[in-house]
């Protein structure tokens, strides 16, 4: 990359073999697939980028600490990056979950999939949560919270910034309100039934919305059954298969503070009873009970990411072959497996053949009943891996 200094205005210009990501409309530009920075390089700042031979490709923020060295805002050359171009953003993202039916709660903006790189918000009915994740959109934080102000007048705008990734750009981990403070745990309503969220403490943004569709697929299976759920964090899907009618509900997770608020959640919804919990590490406790021979009609998995890399791609693979082949042993023949992976690394392809693996060294035979993605308000863009990164899958274990 040669750097000149002379111009007033930014511009990127790319080298002349253009990646397949870029040309697909990803917004990633890495360092070394610049040719040529013409004008200062100042982190954070908005720049222009070209092909080799000078076409405009689009208009992103540049930071020079971050592999990732440009995100591209957009592609119009007619839009302007400034307060307003953050107002229509959120606008359009806001109409989209709209259009196809969130109401309360919803992740309002997905990142890149949004056009906004490195942005985060998610929507708890008056409650929103931000994370801003590149150094770029870092600093029009205040236009985004001016623009959520003007498009909800929130109750409350809270930043969950204590994210590893942040460092990347050169920036600090950070919490706090964005608003006037408020009382940060916070009861919302999905699928009729009411979780407290603590946004302040809470795991990512406090409340996984990404399962919001798919804990609703579990409502036939549940009923009168006796349930293991593991990785329950605060028990959204325990407290769904309680809803939907199970006949016993116990959820595992090695949190106790996850566990004390799935204990809350139970008791708000009448289901203290139905609903059990245990702080336990879950990888142990399977292992134990599927060699003692314990039994459930329905057995939930819903572990975190196993890798964010690629080298230790093989060892999530293991990771998740182990955990689902010790969950089928748990499942009644006629029962179903309820597992998810939300590993960016393993394609939906992977892991169903994974799942496969696990139930030839189970020996057990699966009949697939749902195979979905993360909830529809965290679209997928064809293509744009990090986009598709949730596999849900049922299972009936004969
Ligand atoms: N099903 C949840 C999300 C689960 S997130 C929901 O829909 O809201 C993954 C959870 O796994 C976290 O709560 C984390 O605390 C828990 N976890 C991580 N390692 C664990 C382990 N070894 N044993 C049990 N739980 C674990």
């Amino acid at each position: 990359m040669v750097i000149c200094t002379f111009a007033a205005m930014t511009k990127v210009y790319l080298k002349k073999k253009i990646s397949r990501r870029v040309e697909s409309g990803h917004p990633w530009i890495f360092a070394n697939e610049v040719g040529l920075v013409d004008g200062e390089v100042n982190g954070g700042d908005t720049v222009e980028v070209f092909t080799h031979d000078k076409k405009f490709i689009g208009r992103g923020y540049i930071n020079p600490k971050s592999q990732i060295l440009v995100r591209l805002l957009t592609r119009d050359r007619g839009e302007v990056i400034d307060e307003g171009f953050f107002m229509n953003r959120l606008r359009q993202a806001w109409e989209y979950r709209q259009r196809i039916g969130y109401t309360e709660n919803c992740r309002l903006v997905f990142g890149e999939a949004d056009d906004l790189p490195a942005l985060i918000i998610d929507k708890f009915n008056e409650y929103f949560v931000i994370q801003t994740l590149a150094l770029g959109m870092d600093r029009w934080k205040p236009a985004i919270v001016a623009a959520l102000q003007e498009l909800f007048q929130p109750k409350g705008v809270y930043e969950r910034n204590d994210v590893p990734v942040r460092e990347l750009e050169g920036l600090s981990q950070v919490k706090g309100f964005l608003s006037a403070p408020f009382d940060t745990r916070i009861v919302i309503q999905e699928n009729g039934i009411r979780m407290e969220v603590d946004l302040e403490n809470g795991q990512k943004t406090g409340y996984f919305l990404d399962q919001h569709d798919n804990r609703r697929a579990i409502r036939h299976i549940v009923k009168g059954a006796d349930v293991l759920g593991a990785f329950c964090y605060t028990g959204s899907f325990e407290t769904h298969a309680g809803y939907y009618g199970a006949r016993s509900v116990l959820g595992l997770d090695i949190s106790e503070a996850a566990v004390a608020q799935a204990r809350r959640n139970a008791e708000l919804n009448g289901l203290g009873p139905v609903c059990r919990y245990e702080a336990v590490n879950a990888f142990d406790v399977l292992k134990a009970w599927s060699k003692e021979g314990r039994l459930f009609d329905v057995v939930m998995l819903d572990p975190p990411a196993f890798t964010k890399s690629r080298e230790t791609i093989q060892k999530a693979i293991t990771g998740y072959k182990e955990i689902n082949l010790r969950g089928m042993k748990l499942v009644r023949r006629g029962g179903f497996l309820v597992t998810s992976s939300c590993t960016n690394l393993v394609s939906p392809e992977l892991f169903l053949d994974t799942i496969q693996l696990a139930a030839k060294d189970a020996r057990r035979r699966l009949r697939q009943v749902t195979f979905a993605a993360q909830a529809s308000d965290h679209p997928i863009i064809e293509g744009w891996e990090n986009t598709n990164y949730l596999k849900f899958l049922i299972v009936q274990v004969m």
